[in-house]
């Protein structure tokens, strides 16, 4: 890669200096990776780092090659439960800027700013979305609403342009390119959503993520009360998930945390609900799976709802 650099950049001092004997054969001499001076070093790129990996997907497309972004809770990981380590402080101390997602989502991150005693400015992802409100507090799933991603993104761009104000037109450009393709996903999205007939827009689902998605996109999602989510589900919680299931009529259940496949049979033989996959709610999953982006993880999300709902 280096010596790469290095012969396009005499190359170039080639091309900007022609000799007029300059031939084919004095060129390939010249441009030969052996006789190369060594490249200036690129410019470093910004360190920043970004709490979980939905945002720091958003962080690397607004940044492209002018950051180095590290993720703090990566991908099928859970930032509700997150329990820093030593090597996130030191991320956090070498960073210049990190983003965060807040409504109260990375409830650890306060105390790991401190504790790694970093200089970087701390960026709010969501600041100007319009919280939900959810019993006492708010909910944090807010890019579950592509309208709240454009939110997002605005923000980043206006936090890395702040910080690296040479690389502005790159971020701007950067931004201004996805926030048009989040426009086309949230048009897809909606015109999914409207193919699924009224009635049949009903799901339960055990991690109560998807309220964001329910406001926007018009599909209703029941969390059964008292189903243990952090754990595998239980032969107890399963009778709750059949209890919900028959009261409010639904179509199909996405659940989480059901690994043993005969709780999934059973829902399914004693309601008639289809039972769908996990949806993916606060976490990409890793890149070779179904879910590595967010435009991927919200398109695998609308096809699973698609498929379980269509008659
Ligand atoms: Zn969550």
């Amino acid at each position: 890669m280096d010596s790469l650099r290095a012969t396009s950049s005499n190359l170039s001092r080639l091309i900007g200096f022609p000799s007029r004997r300059a031939t084919l054969a004095t060129l390939a001499l010249l441009v030969s990776p052996l006789r190369a001076q060594p490249a200036p070093p690129p410019p470093p790129r910004l360190p920043v780092v970004a709490s979980f990996s939905i945002l720091g997907d958003l962080v690397r497309i607004v940044g492209g090659d002018r950051i180095d972004v590290t993720t703090i809770v990566g991908a099928n990981g859970d930032a509700h439960v997150y329990q820093p380590s030593p090597q996130d402080g030191r991320r956090l101390a070498a960073a210049k800027l990190v983003f965060v997602n807040g409504l109260g989502f990375e409830g650890w991150i306060d105390r790991l700013v401190s504790a790694s005693k970093t200089k970087a400015r701390i960026v709010t992802a969501s600041r100007a979305v319009t919280p939900r409100k959810e019993g006492e507090g708010v909910d944090p799933h807010a890019w579950q609403d592509v309208a709240n991603v454009k939110i997002y993104v605005a923000n980043i761009r206006d936090a890395l342009v702040e910080a690296d104000p040479d690389g502005a037109a790159r971020y701007k450009a950067n931004a201004a390119e996805y926030l048009h393709a989040l426009g086309g996903l949230d048009a897809e999205i909606v015109a999914a959503i409207d193919a699924i007939p009224r009635a049949r827009r009903r799901v339960v689902s055990t991690h109560d993520a998807f309220g964001y998605f329910a406001a926007r996109y018009g599909v209703e999602f029941i969390a059964p009360q008292g189903v243990s989510t952090d754990a595998e589900a239980s032969a107890r919680d399963i009778a709750r998930i059949v209890d919900a299931v028959k009261t409010h009529k639904v179509a199909a259940v996405f659940l989480e945390n059901i690994v043993d496949p005969r709780f999934a049979q059973r829902i399914a033989a004693e309601t008639g609900a289809k039972v769908g996959g996990a949806l993916y709610s606060d976490a990409l999953s890793p890149p070779d799976g179904p879910a590595p982006s967010y435009v991927r993880l919200m398109r695998f999300n609308v096809k699973q709802l698609s498929e379980a709902l269509a008659r």
